[in-house]
């Protein structure tokens, strides 16, 4: 109910201010998220052959925005490349 992983160690900068997103990206794309900390190296949590990216989220502290960004996983391997 509402929950999610966090996704650390990405660098990501705001589409709309331009500012370095300093917030902890979190994804609701792994099964049972259970406020888990995943980062780029991670393998993830379950067999996503199906999948090439995971939807992750964060919120600018500075504007407000909501930002997605789709991260891209590799032999389900979590990457730091955006998709
Ligand atoms: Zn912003």
């Amino acid at each position: 109910m509402g929950m999610h992983d966090y996704i650390d160690n990405i660098t990501a900068y705001c589409p709309q201010c331009g500012k370095k997103l300093t917030e902890n990206f979190q994804t609701k794309d792994f099964k049972d998220p259970f406020l888990n900390h995943y980062k780029p190296g991670d393998t993830v949590p379950e067999d996503r052959e199906t999948y090439s990216y995971i939807d992750t989220y964060s919120i600018c502290q500075n504007c407000r925005l909501l930002v997605n960004i789709g991260l891209v996983v590799e032999d389900n391997v979590l990457t730091d490349k955006f998709c």
